[in-house]
């Protein structure tokens, strides 16, 4: 039996099963200075609503697929300098190409040095990757975009075996502790891919296991 213990309440059951994704998702942040200052006051790691950005001058930074997709969505909203530090782009063809014909003005490989301001961001430090020549640019907003670390917190410490920050399982999704097992993003295997539709057939075969593991226990 497990003692069960969650925000909304305790309680007990024989079977668990653990469908948290990759659990705690933090965004990944650059540690320049002035990016903690600033953070809620104009540095943003995702877009909570479009219409604080409109006309607007906004420095994104990444080159990634959330990167050029709120470029190229802002593109026709406001001014958006874009700076990505590595020489290749890690989003989809089409949305780099739409980015380069926009309006959005982009530095490729450069990177964010530094952000100033005063209670509120004014303007950012930008330049060229490992280069001495660095350029101050008058922006209201900067968006992070370099994407997020995830982190097991608690499940950690469950006596599960642990690879890469998932749960192993075997491919009755069980994970080696009697009556639990792990479904979807969590859970690892050889061949895994992170899918929903693969998801959605885990949880089916954990729910089929522990069935069979309860029946021959002969309680539920
Ligand atoms: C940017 C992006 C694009 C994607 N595009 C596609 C796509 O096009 N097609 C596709 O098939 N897949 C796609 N995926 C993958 C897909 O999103 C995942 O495979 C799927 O969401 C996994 O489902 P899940 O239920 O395992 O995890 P999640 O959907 O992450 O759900 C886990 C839930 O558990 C909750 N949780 C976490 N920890 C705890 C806890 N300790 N206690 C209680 N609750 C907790 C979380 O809050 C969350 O609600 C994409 C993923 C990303 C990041």
């Amino acid at each position: 039996m497990f003692w069960l213990g969650t925000t909304a309440g305790e309680s007990l059951a024989r079977t668990v099963v653990i469908a948290a994704g990759p659990a705690a998702f933090r965004p990944r942040k650059l540690g320049v200075s002035g990016e903690a200052e600033f953070c809620g006051c104009g540095v943003a790691y995702h877009v909570a609503g479009i219409r604080r950005y409109v006309g607007r001058r906004v420095l994104i930074v990444g080159g990634g697929d959330s990167a050029l997709d709120w470029a190229n969505t802002l593109a026709p909203l406001a001014q958006v300098p874009l700076v990505h530090n590595l020489p290749k782009w890690q989003a989809h063809e089409e949305s780099v190409g739409r980015m380069q014909n926009s309006a959005v003005r982009y530095g490729q490989p450069w990177e964010l040095r530094e952000i100033e301001g005063e209670r509120q961001v004014q303007a950012a430090v930008i330049g060229p990757v490992g280069a001495d020549s660095l350029e101050r640019i008058a922006v209201d907003e900067i968006l992070i975009c370099i994407g997020f670390s995830t982190d097991l917190g608690p499940i950690r410490n469950w006596g599960l075996a642990i690879r890469e920050g998932q749960i192993e399982v075997d491919w009755g999704m069980r994970t080696g502790v009697d009556g639990v097992f792990a479904a979807g993003d969590i859970a690892t295997y050889a061949g895994k891919q992170g899918l929903i539709a693969l998801g959605f057939g885990e949880v089916g075969l954990a729910v089929d296991s522990a069935v069979r593991a309860t029946c021959t226990r002969s309680s539920v």
